[in-house]
């Protein structure tokens, strides 16, 4: 999907949302809900102006996704981000999502971040202690871990909802295994030309497979490559 605005015309986290709203982005009353409680501005660097409908440079060659990006995600995978259920973020980058998922699944559910630049993982922890997700983090419920994405992260398995914020050439299986059963798994599939995938397993344990819409995301790689510029 295209930007849905352009420039900087919008200065504030709530008329953000009302422009997703309007343009039929966010359908969600829960999404819209959880994308006003987490106000970008705390999760992108400090002179980059927050509300822009674009992918902002967050450093070590990646970006945080842009916010008709983060809504489509949420609205996909919002019936498995009820409360009680285990969500991974893969490629937290920036923690923004991550917060999301913590809010939604709340307190006796998981929200699992794994990203593989550790400086980022330090930045997101401080983003999102300064969010209205700050007390999931400091009690449990929402973590964020250096790893490689692409296993996943075991120890809580298996997931309702897996995110990937990155386009792999093909679906990570070591995800399919952590996802559970009735669960969804929403990533981006391909190279320079993606198509954002849900991937649903079916309860027995088969996968649908659809594409939503062509999509532009930075590589899920390694470290390595992604700091080298691929
Ligand atoms: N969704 C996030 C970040 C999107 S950019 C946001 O909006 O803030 C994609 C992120 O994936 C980057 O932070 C990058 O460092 C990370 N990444 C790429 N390959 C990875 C891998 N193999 N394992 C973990 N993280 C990875």
């Amino acid at each position: 999907m295209e930007r849905i605005w352009r420039g900087s015309s919008i200065n504030k986290n709530k008329e953000m949302v009302d422009r997703l709203q309007s343009h039929g982005v966010i359908r969600s009353q829960k999404v819209a809900e959880v994308m006003e409680t987490i106000d970008r501005a705390l999760f992108v660097p400090a002179d980059t102006p927050p509300y822009v409908d674009n992918p902002m440079q967050i450093g070590y060659n990646v970006t945080i996704s842009a916010p008709h990006m983060h809504a489509m995600c949420l609205e996909l995978l919002e019936n498995h981000l009820k409360p009680g259920m285990h969500a991974l973020d893969v490629g937290s980058g920036t923690g923004y999502l991550t917060a999301c998922f913590a809010i939604m699944v709340e307190q006796q559910g998981r929200a699992v971040g794994v990203e593989h630049i550790p400086e980022l993982v330090e930045s997101s922890t401080r983003n999102i202690q300064r969010s209205a997700a700050a007390e999931l983090l400091k009690e449990g419920p929402l973590s964020v871990h250096v790893g490689d994405g692409r296993l996943g992260w075991p120890d809580f398995a298996p997931y309702d909802a897996i995110h990937v914020g990155a386009a792999s050439p093909e679906i990570p299986p070591a995800l399919v295994e952590q996802l559970k059963p009735g669960g969804r798994l929403v990533i981006p599939v391909g190279n320079i030309f993606q198509d954002l995938q849900v991937v649903d397993k079916n309860m027995d344990g088969s996968l649908s497979v659809r594409s939503e819409t062509s999509v532009r995301y930075v590589p899920l790689t390694s470290r390595e490559a992604q700091l080298r510029g691929y």
